[in-house]
């Protein structure tokens, strides 16, 4: 079959919906889907019947409430369409159900937003990103709020996050003349992921238990040939990406563009951008195939953030823009954005929400993954900047400093093979090492992990922008002049703000002192940066864009620094664990070997001391490994009580003690007969797919 004949054929989808929908209901539908109208409820038992007739037909038995708790995954629960009929049963799907659940939300992170005793939580639809049917249940995405009303989950937030600069971009938007019904946030994620063979997986329990790992010693060979990037794909990959492209497009997700990344083993996926909604929904479930069909070709996709230490991490790259229903790109510059009063003014507003919340900008994507990748030398470092590239760079440099502005315009260009096409060459280049890069027409945020829910940036995104062209609005409303007004408003903007631009590159040894004499933030661990969140400045403006009371912005932050800390605590037991019951024994087997065949070798008669250099060696290696585990267990063993507290011990005290051990095994692999050591080295997982 043919992609364009199964595209999207799990999804409950615009031309399902017309076709099975009465005309009113379906008009009423996309009106709040467009548009944000309330939703009608009294077109819920239309809309149910239709869906659970159509999931039926594809096979479908159970229905879910899909939600996003705090976990940064997707929770479900199935109950079946069945209702008993005197001895036989109908399958129902009514308008309540379709609306809204009751899970108990007892068992989910909510930081004390709901007692345990007071468990209620209730799921409500959320129309506007579509159901799809999934192994025989149909998924209806929904919010997920307590009983008293706080949002538990990651959607309702975004939800909000949208319709507040909805309002603010039409407002400022308005002052152009520019009248639209709905400025939406578009958005793209890159996603990168390692795929290794399933068998090197389970005989590596930091794998299972982690999902990274906590120990290994540099392959001989890593990724300083760069042959791997955009390298030739290996069979098996090419077969797995094309059954996740294939599985991807049956839920109606936009797979476009898949290629191999720069580490070994190392790949990536890119959709076509769509709605920010839509967009985190779809990679949720991109994230989910990416695993489950991995399983069926034995092999493992790994998405967090750092699974190996010495080769690159993995990202998630999000591209952000604004763009009315009537087709308008608001960070499109055009040709000459100098002469575009709207776009320099939205540029500008752009940049100082950037740098005036720049400390919730760091903490939105910080996790114990992450903090391996920001800050070391491959990904973004942890400090805050906008890259213009040379056309608006030079742009704005023109107006902070007073220089000329010579405007650079696309040229066609040539590779000098006659052949060869002539092709237009873009006004600006890319910079790989800036956090937050103006690409042409949007913005990409390059800071997530890769294993995050694409909401928390674009929340945090969403509602700075809002913020920052609230306060446009409000400065330029009524301005008697107001060409001029805008020009002096932008250009101050621009001034005010213009530490934070940064054009050169992010990984050079220059930049952490330029940063720091700028006064931007260099939050390195996830300890240091979610403090942010607790900041009045940055309290007040989720507050007053209506996107988090005070209340749900504690909670959360207070469940970033709880994950973060469990997360270490998981992987620091695992790592004395398979210290002491694996390493450890392995080193001393091995250390007997060469001491009985140095002994054989006199004539003695075994077994005897560590008597030869390497077994000497190995043998005060392996006690001082023993002691670095004990000192960790100490460590772990005297949390202080309060999640800052601990986490704060967690990054600078557990972790260095974990690397401490590490260096150790690491250096033992590298002395030690392969036969003795018990667990894959980085060349068996990372050379593991043929
Ligand atoms: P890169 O050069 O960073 O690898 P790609 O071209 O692979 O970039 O990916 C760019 C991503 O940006 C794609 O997912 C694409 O759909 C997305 N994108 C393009 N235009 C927009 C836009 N206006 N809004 C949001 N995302 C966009
Ligand atoms: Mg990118």
């Amino acid at each position: 079959m043919r992609v364009t004949e199964f595209f999207g054929e799990n999804v409950f989808n615009d031309e399902v919906m017309k076709n099975s929908l009465p005309k009113e209901v379906y008009r009423s539908l996309r009106k709040t889907v467009d548009e944000g109208e309330p939703l009608d409820t009294s077109i819920a038992g239309a809309v149910a019947n239709a869906m659970k007739d159509w999931a039926v037909k594809k096979g479908a038995t159970h229905y879910t409430h899909w939600f996003q708790p705090l976990t940064n995954l997707t929770a479900e629960k199935h109950d079946s369409f069945i209702e008993p009929s005197g001895d036989k049963v109908i399958m129902q799907l009514t308008g309540k159900s379709l609306i809204v659940g009751e899970p108990d939300a007892s068992s989910f992170p909510s930081d004390g937003m709901r007692a345990t005793s007071a468990a209620r939580g209730y799921t409500a639809w959320d129309p506007t990103s579509p159901a799809f049917v999934k192994e025989g249940t149909l998924y209806i995405p929904t919010v997920f709020v307590s009983y008293t009303g706080e949002t538990l989950d990651k959607k309702a937030p975004l939800l909000k996050s949208m319709t507040a600069l909805d309002l603010q971009a039409k407002r400022l938007l308005k002052l152009f003349g520019v009248e639209c019904r709905k400025v939406a946030t578009t958005v793209g994620p890159e996603q990168e992921y390692f795929l290794i063979d399933e068998d090197v997986y389970l005989k590596r329990k930091d794998l299972i238990l982690t999902g990274r790992t906590l120990f290994g010693a540099p392959p001989s060979r890593g990724q300083e040939m760069d042959d791997h990037y955009f390298g030739s794909l290996k069979t098996r990959v090419s077969e797995y990406m094309r059954d996740l492209d294939e599985t991807l497009w049956r839920y109606g997700i936009f797979a476009k563009s898949k290629h191999n990344e720069v580490a070994p083993a190392q790949h990536e996926l890119a959709p076509v951008f769509t709605t920010a909604n839509v967009a985190v929904d779809a990679n949720q479930l991109t994230m989910e195939l990416m695993k489950k069909t991995a399983q069926k070709h034995h092999l493992v996709c790994l998405l967090h953030e750092k699974p190996f230490e010495g080769v690159n991490g993995s990202g998630k790259h999000n591209n952000w823009s604004l763009s009315t229903d009537t087709g308008i790109n608001l960070l499109d510059p055009g040709d000459d954005p100098e002469d575009d009063p709207r776009f320099m003014l939205i540029l500008a507003c752009v940049i100082a929400a950037v740098d005036n919340y720049q400390g919730i900008l760091r903490a939105c994507v910080a996790s114990a993954g992450n903090d391996h990748r920001l800050g070391a030398n491959e990904a973004p470092p942890a400090i805050i900047s906008v890259y213009l590239g040379d056309q608006l760079g030079a742009l704005v440099d023109s107006i902070v400093l007073g220089r000329q502005y010579v405007p650079k315009k696309a040229v066609p260009g040539s590779i000098g093979v006659p052949e060869s096409p002539i092709f237009p060459i873009d006004t600006t280049d890319r910079n790989r090492t800036s956090p937050f890069a103006f690409t042409g027409n949007k913005f990409e945020f390059r800071m997530l992990g890769s294993q995050a829910s694409v909401a928390d940036p674009n929340i945090v995104l969403n509602t700075i922008a809002a913020q920052a062209f609230s306060d446009a609005v409000d400065a330029l409303s009524g301005a008697e002049d107001f060409p001029k007004a805008c020009k002096e408003y932008t250009e101050k903007l621009l001034k005010e703000h213009y530490r934070i631009i940064f054009n050169y590159n992010g990984y050079g040894p220059d930049w952490e002192p330029e940063a720091e004499r700028r006064g931007l933030l260099n939050n390195k661990t996830t300890a240091d940066a979610v403090p942010e969140f607790f900041k009045q400045e940055n309290i007040d403006v989720f507050v007053r864009q209506g996107v988090y009371t005070e209340k749900e912005l504690s909670a959360r932050a207070n469940i970033s620094l709880e994950y973060y800390r469990k997360a270490i605590n998981i992987e620091a037991l695992t790592l004395a664990e398979m210290m002491k019951q694996e390493v450890y024994p392995a080193v001393n087997q091995y250390i007997a070997e060469l001491c009985s065949v140095a002994a054989s070798k006199r004539g003695e008669k075994l077994p005897c001391g560590t008597d030869t250099a390497l077994a000497k060696r190995l043998a005060e290696m392996n006690e001082a490994l023993y002691e670095a585990v004990g000192k960790l267990e100490t460590d772990l063993g005297e949390m202080p009580a309060g999640n800052l507290p601990a986490a704060e011990k967690m990054a600078h005290v557990i972790v260095p003690d974990m690397d401490a051990v590490r260096r150790l095994s690491d250096g033992m692999e590298k002395l030690c007969a392969a036969k003795y050591w018990p667990f894959p080295t980085y060349t068996d997982i990372l050379y593991s797919v043929k």
